[in-house]
């Protein structure tokens, strides 16, 4: 097959000169390219951005050589850092090819030593969902895992953020994560992994728009991380009008894939529910919510998300009162309920805002 005969979404960056990113190797990988040293040392090096790769003192001379002649070592560059009056920062990062993509920092609510960062899978999203921003961009291609490890190394660097913290991952930024899920899955692995930055599957979070047949991919690997699904409607006719996916795996197809999931101890289910007003926000539609779940009802949490207004969606977000009765009525039917705090809207960093910079204009 060539270059040109695949997805948009199915083409990654090329390698830079064929040379494998150094930030998506796994210590096994650092074995089978030969590399000098003992693998597990460079996987170290390589993933831990206070021990870094340009100023590295723990490697020696011939060791750096040999990863510069074999291996990427660019992280993507910080070109825009924007921090919202709530405390969350938004960075826009620049990829090797000119792409830009956006990740994006949220701090603890609480003085602890928590924090959630929000990444991007892709540049763009093929799924057109017409209440989101990145939709309205379309696909322009997938991340390589070294990008999407490399998102999570600039921002740990960039933030000063220290190795007792712990971390939230949220693959909730730009992109549909199982339309990548290759790439994705390695990126899970490096972080998951023991002598990098060790992250749990349960702090891990793959969030879909409801790719039946790629939950059911997902559910037969590991490390496998929580799964969040956005529901967004509660009948066929108005999912498929707000996210095209359902024309393909319907509602009754999702609900088949989810009860396949093979919950953990402790693990629960996430649904996302962007609020919009008039448009899926009566007492009806929590009725049919509650319906739909039926036994899911046990192991989940349900997010309720105001939808962020942005410019290329007339959608808008309920008032508080019509917010307030869709909750409770939620939770009078035995669904565990949270609103969403919506946050770094001042810096277009919240859900469904992420847009390349260069699609805003004009
Ligand atoms: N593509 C994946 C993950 C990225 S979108 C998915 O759809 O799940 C992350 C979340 O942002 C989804 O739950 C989506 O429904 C929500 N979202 C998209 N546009 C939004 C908007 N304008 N306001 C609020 N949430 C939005
Ligand atoms: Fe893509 Fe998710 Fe936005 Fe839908 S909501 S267009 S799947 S990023």
């Amino acid at each position: 097959m060539t270059e040109s005969s695949l997805h948009p979404w199915d083409r990654a960056a090329p390698e830079r000169a064929g040379k494998p990113s150094a930030y998506a190797l796994l210590p096994e990988d650092f074995a089978a390219l030969g590399a000098p040293g003992r693998a597990e040392h460079l996987f170290v090096q390589c993933q831990h951005p206070w021990a870094w790769v340009d100023d590295r003192p723990r490697l020696s001379r011939a060791i750096r050589e040999w990863m510069a002649r074999n291996l990427d070592l660019v992280l993507p560059e910080i070109l825009e850092r924007r921090v919202s009056e709530d405390g969350s920062t938004k960075l826009v990062l620049g990829l090797s090819d000119g792409e830009h993509i956006e990740a994006v920092h949220l701090p603890s609510e609480f003085r602890d030593p928590r924090l959630t960062l929000c990444l991007s899978s892709q540049v763009g999203c093929a799924m057109g969902c017409t209440f989101c921003a990145t939709g309205a961009m379309g696909i322009k291609r997938n991340l390589t895992a070294g990008e999407i490890v490399g998102q999570v190394l600039v921002l740990l660097r960039v933030l000063g953020i220290k190795r007792t913290q712990r971390i939230t991952l949220l693959f909730m930024g730009m992109g549909e994560p199982l339309h990548n899920l290759e790439h994705v899955h390695r990126a899970i692995r490096v972080f998951n992994h023991k002598q990098g930055l060790n992250i749990s599957v349960r702090r891990i979070t793959v969030s879909t728009s409801g790719l039946a047949n790629g939950i059911e991919r997902l559910a037969r690997l590991s490390p496998r991380p929580w799964l969040a699904i956005s529901l967004n409607a509660t009948t066929d006719a108005a999912r498929s009008a707000l996210m095209p996916v359902n024309r393909v795996w319907n509602l009754a197809r999702l609900r088949q894939a989810l009860a396949a999931w093979p919950l953990g101890a402790r693990e629960r289910l996430t649904l996302e529910y962007v609020l919009m007003a008039g448009v899926n926000d009566t007492v009806e539609d929590a009725d049919r919510i509650g319906e739909w779940m039926g036994s899911l009802r046990e192991r989940h949490n349900l997010n309720l998300i105001r939808m962020n207004e942005h410019a290329a969606s007339a959608f808008k977000e309920p008032d508080e009162g019509r917010l307030v009765a869709f909750a409770d009525r939620l939770k009078a039917r035995g669904c565990f309920v949270t609103v969403r705090k919506s946050r770094g809207r001042d810096v277009q960093g919240a859900c469904g805002q992420l847009v390349r910079a260069d699609s805003r204009r004009g």
